[in-house]
């Protein structure tokens, strides 16, 4: 191997640079203080989840299009959701809406393993290609409507929805664990980030966060 001058970090990966201002400016400067959040985000490379149209705009503080009408979510909202499922690595997580994969990648690095649910095959298929192709194997992909969830494993430590229902879906709140998280968009027009909490008794309370413009969920059971 030649020598080489310059950083070899930003030369093996030409997006680093954009990547590490993501994080300072949009997410840890706002209010995102999860260092494992925080570090994940610092390494997964969005532009690999975008088409080769928007790469350079990966990093940029905004959602962008993906295939079939739908939208990889803004960096900061992915963050923002992340870290209100309390992650770790002893932890299992469910993901309604896999989308382009980006949140599916950063739930990966934080959690044992991810259960993702996308209701459009040819995302789910694109996905799942892009995520095995950086080696992501702790990722379990379904196809259907995430409401209806496969009844194996029964519940989960955390939940997160990245498409919005009109109205708060009940029956997912049965698939939590005592002790768990559920982060879901909710509302038609204007919509709103909830954040449901179940404690040890099987307790649930629900918090609305802040205003959100997710796409809407798809049902196939209304
Ligand atoms: N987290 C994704 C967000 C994609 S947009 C990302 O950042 O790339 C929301 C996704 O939810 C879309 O891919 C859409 O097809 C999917 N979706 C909508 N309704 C759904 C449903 N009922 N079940 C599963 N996925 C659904």
């Amino acid at each position: 191997m030649g020598w080489f001058s310059g950083n070899k970090d930003t030369e093996q990966d030409p997006y680093l640079q954009k990547r590490l201002d993501m994080v300072r400016i949009q997410i840890a400067g706002r209010d995102v203080t999860d260092e494992s959040v925080l570090d994940t985000m610092r390494r997964v490379p969005r532009h690999e989840f975008v088409s080769p149209r928007y790469r350079n705009s990966a990093y940029d503080d905004s959602p962008l299009p993906i295939e079939n009408d739908q939208t990889i979510s803004q960096p900061y909202i992915v963050g923002s959701m992340t870290e209100r499922l309390k992650p770790s690595k002893s932890k299992i997580v469910l993901e309604i809406g896999t989308g382009s994969g980006y949140q599916t990648a950063v739930l990966a690095e934080l959690f044992e393993k991810v259960y993702t649910v996308e209701y459009f095959k040819d995302l789910a298929i694109q996905a799942k290609r892009t995520l095995e192709r950086l080696g992501y194997a702790n990722i379990v992909f379904h196809i259907g409507d995430g409401l209806i969830v496969p009844s194996d494993p029964p519940d989960f430590d955390a939940i997160i929805v990245t498409a919005a229902p009109e109205l708060f879906p009940d029956s997912l709140l049965r698939r939590l664990r005592p002790g768990g998280q559920l982060v879901i968009p909710v509302g038609s027009y204007a919509q709103t980030l909830q954040v449901a909490s179940k404690d040890e008794e099987g307790q649930v309370s629900i918090r609305s966060l802040y205003g959100v413009r997710f796409v809407s969920l798809r049902s196939d059971s209304q």
